[in-house]
């Protein structure tokens, strides 16, 4: 089991398949790009499929999330996710994307295996997209979310950060339109994770600020009593219900107390959190030649020293050196 000091067991290990990118969302990266990691030092499909099954088999994991960087640019992810699928007990497994490619394919990875799909998309306005993402490429998301949809790859969840003076007025028009489309619609707070290190809580879009813009057009009911368990989402019925909508507060009302996520970066380390400065180094034991028995053991000492919150709400937090796309979001 992946238990830390606190008594959390981590039954959620989000991969990420890669760091590159085809779109440069603001809030996660500069117009330039990044300095990619090379090809050496990426985790293999091999390699990561050996982990999972670890994790799995071993330690407990019970959903594997592929993400990024931009997962669909991984040449091998249809094969990766066919594997994962084999594997005993057999995860559930989902993907965070952003679209682009989906429509090519989406009836591939449910036929591999994948479950479900969760798309981000900030905008239902073409040029807010482009100013947002620095990428003319709305229509292909939205193509990519039909195609999703199509394949069964429910529920399709949409992921979306409200950035001050771009897209902050455009909450109730995407929750009508979530809603008109069967996806459920997700907003998250802008977090400091941009590589350029931009990022300023004066400024951030907050939970009490969309849920308020929400009011203006919708009635939400809380669900579940306000028990959101460990997922990040806290979630309204919109209008009675049945559809739904989540915000995820990681900044204004943190939920690190539940937290069951393990997460595995490209090139093989261990991070026991997204705003954690330390990593745990998996790759060198498995080129080395290590067993499974070691590197489970690895990785369950790795996540008993997972420390108890984000700190985001201490004055002295400090950004983790990695950003938002290379650690995987
Ligand atoms: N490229 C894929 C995508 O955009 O869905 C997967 C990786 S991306 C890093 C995963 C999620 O993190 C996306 O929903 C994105 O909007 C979100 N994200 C990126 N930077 C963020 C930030 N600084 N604060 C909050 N969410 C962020
Ligand atoms: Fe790429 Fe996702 Fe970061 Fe946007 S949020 S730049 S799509 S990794």
């Amino acid at each position: 089991m992946l238990i830390d000091t606190y008594g959390r067991v981590a039954t959620d290990l989000r991969v990420s398949l890669t760091d590159r990118c085809n779109l440069r969302c603001t809030y996660c990266m500069p117009e330039e790009g990044l300095q990619w990691l090379a090809k050496p030092d990426l985790l293999t499909d091999d390699e990561i499929v050996r982990l999972i099954d670890i994790a799995v088999s071993s330690l407990g994991i019970e959903e594997v999330r592929f993400t990024g960087g931009e997962p669909l640019l991984r040449p091998g992810l249809v094969g990766i996710v066919e594997r994962v699928a084999t594997l005993e007990p057999r995860p559930r497994m989902s993907l965070t994307t952003n679209g682009i490619g989906l429509k090519r394919t989406a009836a591939a990875l449910k036929a591999a295996g994948l479950d479900r799909v969760n798309v981000s998309l900030d905008t239902l306005r073409p040029d807010v997209f482009k100013a947002l993402t620095r990428r003319d490429r709305h229509k292909d998301v939205l193509d990519g979310l039909e195609a999703a949809r199509a394949a069964d790859l429910t529920p399709v969840k949409v992921n979306t950060v409200l950035m001050p003076g771009l897209n902050e007025d455009e909450a109730p028009d995407l929750l009508a339109w979530a809603v008109k489309h069967e996806y459920e619609l997700r907003f998250i707070e802008q977090m400091p994770l941009d590589a350029q290190h931009g990022w300023k809580r004066e400024g951030m879009v907050t939970a009490e600020d969309i849920l308020a813009s929400l009011r203006t057009r919708f009635e939400l009911t809380p669900e579940g009593a306000g028990d959101r368990g460990s997922a990040p989402a806290e979630r309204w019925l919109v209008d009675g219900g049945p559809h739904r909508v989540g915000v995820i507060a990681s900044v204004t009302r943190p939920f690190c107390a539940a937290c069951d996520r393990t997460r595995l970066t490209a090139d093989g380390q261990i991070r026991t959190c997204l705003f954690a400065r330390e990593e745990t180094d998996l790759r060198g034991a498995l080129r080395s030649g290590a067993p499974d028995e070691e590197i489970a053991e690895i990785w369950t000492k790795a996540m008993w020293g997972k420390k108890a919150g984000s700190g985001l709400d201490d004055p002295t937090f400090l950004q983790p050196d990695r950003p938002m796309s290379a650690i995987g979001g």
